[in-house]
């Protein structure tokens, strides 16, 4: 097999605290390959910059200016960490053999890239990086994300216990995962669907090396209930289940209530009639929003807009070599 090329992808968003570190120890990783012959010296970081409102930009263009390893996207307009990843992955699959993708924040060990490539040059085409110890998250970021794993793998989507995007994967698998032409990204579920040869590698979470999460509990949530929704129709399914069961409770109710008239009992139980007006009521609503929450899947499905719109890339030696061939 010919060295690999190798492309660390970070998406950066409001980064400048983390970005020398970030950048120095990625330079210290992909060096090392390189002098181990593990990947071939071309390869590169490419940092995508997502909109960020700080100096984020500045610092790229700065580096790519002194090191050699430093390669820039820069997306016009905040596009979400998912779009900004996927708009780093589709550029660097155009001149790499295998792709990392990785948070600017350190949380993620630097130091497992090697084995992530130690298994791509055993012939994994995707290598997922799992949280061993995550001790360095919060209790409630830990519980809630627990609960989700659980609650996507009972509804039957697949997607890696305690795996967020640090993963490695091939050319190939990259060029499988663009013709998925979906909007609502939530790239941990799209990549186990694509199906090639996968491993997992183990590592301890840390805790982030500077600056404030980009994930608060709104975009977090968010991101989960896009996740469910656009990777499983049991709630939708649920919903008309609890409907028709309340359906057939009403007709029992209903037959009841009719007895109990012609038998000449007292109207009593307006209370219990309030209420289940309202039950029923919210019930509907709740059904509904559901419902327009898959409506709204499909309008914006059905509007094909990019995903991204790049403003600027500053390139690396493997780029420009690919362009004079
Ligand atoms: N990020 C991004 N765009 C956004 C939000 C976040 O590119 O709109 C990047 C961010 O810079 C980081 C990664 O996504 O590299 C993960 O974000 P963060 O570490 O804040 O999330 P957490 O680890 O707290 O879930
Ligand atoms: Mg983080």
């Amino acid at each position: 097999m010919a060295t690999p090329i190798l492309t660390i992808v970070v998406p950066c968003y409001n980064e400048e605290e983390v970005l020398p570190e970030t950048v120095f120890r990625l330079s210290g990783v992909l060096d090392a390959l390189i002098s181990d012959k593990l990947v071939a010296s071309t390869s590169t970081m490419l940092l995508v910059d997502d909109g960020s409102k700080d100096a984020t930009w500045s610092l790229i263009e700065r580096f790519h200016a002194s090191n050699t390893f430093v390669t820039g996207l820069k997306l016009a307009r905040n596009a979400g960490h998912q779009s900004a990843l996927l708009a780093g992955l589709m550029q660097a699959k155009t001149y790499s053999d295998c792709v990392v993708s990785i948070d600017a924040d350190l949380q993620d060990d630097t130091d497992a890239i090697r084995e992530f490539v130690v298994k791509f040059r055993e012939g994994y085409d995707i290598v997922y990086g799992i949280r061993q110890d995550r001790s360095a998250d919060t209790f409630f970021k830990r519980a809630t994300a627990q609960g989700f794993y659980k609650m996507m793998t009972s509804l039957g989507v697949k997607i890696h216990y305690n795996h967020a995007d640090f993963r490695l994967m091939s050319k190939r698998t990259l060029d499988n995962l663009e013709k998925f032409q979906e909007v609502n990204l939530f790239l941990r579920g799209m990549v186990p669907l694509l199906g090639f040869p996968s491993t997992q590698v183990y590592y301890d979470r840390k805790e982030r090396f500077a600056g404030e999460s980009k994930y608060p509990l709104r975009k977090m949530l968010a991101f989960a209930f896009d996740g469910i929704t656009s990777f499983s129709v049991t709630p939708i399914r649920f919903v008309t289940l609890m409907g028709f069961v309340l359906f057939l409770l009403s007709v029992v109710a209903g037959v009841y209530a009719i007895i109990g008239k012609l038998l000449g009992a007292n109207v009593t139980g307006w209370t219990s009639l309030v209420l289940s007006v309202w039950f029923i009521g919210g019930v509907q609503l709740l059904a509904l929003g559901l419902i327009g929450e898959y409506i709204g899947k499909i309008y914006k499905e059905v509007k094909q807009r990019p995903l991204f719109v790049i403003e600027k890339a500053l390139k690396g030696s493997a780029q420009e070599q690919d362009e004079i061939q």
